[in-house]
């Protein structure tokens, strides 16, 4: 698998604005953001996109997606509410081939998306 841009960000290669780091999952604060709060929450354990989550361990998909609420309350985002996005693919404008979740929030957010 190709080194991406997020992978030298996990290794400390390249600096980022990091929030939260435990075991599991890196976040840190999206260069281009698009809201007050905008982060990205990336595991440790790599997978390319989405679509990989159908067929990795159920156990991993459950960690990271109980990691990414955990990195949304260290933020205070819990009482206000956030939106958790997934880009994947093409008509989905990935554009970093490591998964990524875009933890959005700190105003209110319309719907729908563009
Ligand atoms: P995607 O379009 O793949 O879902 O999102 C990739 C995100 O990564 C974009 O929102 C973009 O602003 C962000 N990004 C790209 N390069 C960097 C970087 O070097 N550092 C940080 N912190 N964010 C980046």
């Amino acid at each position: 698998m190709a080194d991406t841009i997020f992978d030298q960000i996990l290794n400390k290669k390249i600096p980022a604005d990091i929030v939260y780091e435990d075991d599991r999952v890196l976040a840190f604060r999206d260069v281009s953001p698009q809201a007050p709060i905008h982060v990205l929450v990336i595991p440790k354990k790599k997978l390319v996109s989405f679509n990989d989550f159908n067929d990795a361990a159920s156990t991993d998909v459950g960690d990271y997606m109980s990691s990414i609420a955990k990195v949304a309350q260290h933020l205070g985002l819990k009482q206000d509410g956030y939106r958790v996005v997934f880009n994947h693919g093409r008509h989905g404008q990935q554009t970093v081939d490591y998964v990524h979740a875009h933890l959005i929030g700190g105003r209110q957010l319309t719907w729908p998306p563009g």
